[in-house]
């Protein structure tokens, strides 16, 4: 129960906002410390934004190549390992159904800012931070399997073979999957509303976060109707809505915030591509083909599917078409069209697809310029995690969907550690 206009709901001590899989993974591992939890969502539904409307990689660093500190794809490849680990806590074997994509080769393009050469280089780095983490982890495993490497480079004639050679100059074989958004989103919710601690409330719109007595206000609408809760600790899990509510909390929005607006168009592939890597071109502007055992296949393409930029505290209402699943049919068509057409140049037989779905996510991140300016800040992603304010005020930068599971868990533990 909620307060509608007179009315005022005290929650028990933990009111999480944001029903994405960062809210989800927190309240869940709140619950499994035996504490009681209210979740808040906009939407109708658990796991319908950001979570959903994503390629689901579970990095495990490799895009992150061009951070000198290799502070990023160190971040991505720990979290990587925890992340089938962490899910297993709260939906238990269900962490090794998570519908696996065909392995990612990485296609460096001819006018990648970073040359094979200069790849192989960082990769092997990477294999170094890769041997280190598994000897000190010795229980890890990268969704459920052990890779032997991370990347080893294929012949010139495998990869004109597969990929053309109009934009690609080489490919790299990886042990990098995607997962099923949609499975891992059905996982996740079936968990949540079967939990008897956690109480989930739909519709509610939060507009405002606000502190009186060392107790937390939380204010916003159901409906036309204006609800308030009071908790004693509040975490702030609303990916593009969290810089606007800290704001409205007295946190002054960070340097250079970015959100961008990016589709994807899902496909129905030929059965010839069904054996067929997943693909993501690197480095600079490109895309990803993800092929999935079901016969179907995420696409991406940067230059055409990110269609808008904002530097706001938080994105236009207009984003909220998009990222719910609606976009007119003459967008969808034309952005098919314009993804299939670029794609085929890389991915050959991907034109025979049948586009199916489109629809968008915002990307939260920080930056001036974009991804194919080597020195953006875009390639940097370790200002991310947890931040508390005021003992009680926790907020939460999710950073990806890969390192979300191990902030959860990170997360619960200083809070608790608070109390
Ligand atoms: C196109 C695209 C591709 C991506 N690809 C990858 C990838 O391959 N690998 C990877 O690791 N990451 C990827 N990401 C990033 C990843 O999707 C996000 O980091 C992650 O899903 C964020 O999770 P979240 O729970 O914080 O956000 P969300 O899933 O968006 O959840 C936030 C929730 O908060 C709710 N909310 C927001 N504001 C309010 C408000 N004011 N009142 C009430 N509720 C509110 C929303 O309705 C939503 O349910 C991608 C992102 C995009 C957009």
């Amino acid at each position: 129960m909620i307060k509608l206009t007179n009315v005022l709901l005290r929650t028990n001590d933990f009111l999480v906002l944001g029903a994405g899989i960062q809210g989800i993974c927190i309240a869940l591992e709140l619950a499994k410390n035996g504490k009681s939890v209210t979740i808040i969502d906009q939407d109708s539904k658990p796991f319908n934004r950001a979570s959903l409307r994503n390629e689901g990689k579970i990095h495990l660093g490799l895009v992150y190549m061009n951070d000198p500190s290799f502070a990023t794809p160190t971040l991505m490849l720990k979290a990587s390992m925890r992340f089938r680990k962490s899910l297993e806590r709260w939906i238990g074997d269900q962490s090794y159904q998570l519908g696996l994509s065909n392995p990612f080769y990485y296609l460096v393009a001819k006018d990648s800012f970073l040359n094979p050469e200069q790849l192989t280089e960082r990769y092997k780095k990477m294999e170094e931070l890769f041997k280190t983490y598994t000897s000190e982890h010795p229980d890890w495993d990268y969704l459920g399997t052990k890779p032997m490497y991370l990347t080893k480079r294929i012949s010139d004639k495998k990869s004109e073979d597969l990929f053309g050679k109009e934009v690609v100059q080489a490919a790299f074989e990886t042990a990098e999957y995607s997962v099923d958004t949609e499975l891992l989103g059905k996982h996740l919710t079936e968990a949540l509303l079967s939990n008897p601690l956690i109480t989930f409330c739909p519709n509610h719109r939060i507009t405002k976060i606000c502190k009186e007595n060392e107790v937390l206000s939380v204010t916003g609408f159901m409906a036309n109707k204006e609800f308030t809760i009071k908790s004693k600790h509040v975490i702030n899990a609303t990916w593009e809505g969290k810089f606007a509510l800290d704001k409205s909390f007295g946190i002054a929005k960070p340097k250079d915030l970015l959100h961008r607006l990016k589709y994807r168009v899902m496909v129905k592939i030929d059965p010839e591509l069904l054996n067929r890597p997943s693909a993501t071109m690197v480095i600079g502007k490109y895309g990803d083909v993800v092929i999935k055992k079901d016969g179907t296949a995420y696409l991406s393409w940067y230059p055409a599917g990110c269609l808008g930029w904002s530097n706001e505290v938080s994105p236009p209402e207009s984003w909220n078409a998009p990222s719910t699943g609606n976009v007119s049919k003459e967008e969808a068509a034309t952005l098919s069209a314009t993804y299939l057409e670029e794609i085929e140049k890389w991915f050959p037989g991907i034109k025979k697809s049948k586009p199916y779905l489109v629809d968008g996510a915002a990307i939260v991140a920080y930056g001036k310029t974009d991804v194919d300016d080597n020195q953006s800040m875009l390639h940097d992603r370790t200002n991310i995690g947890l931040k508390t304010y005021g003992g009680n005020y926790h907020s939460i930068d999710t950073g990806k969907l890969t390192t979300a599971p191990m902030f959860a868990v990170e997360s619960v533990a200083s809070i608790l550690n608070l109390i």
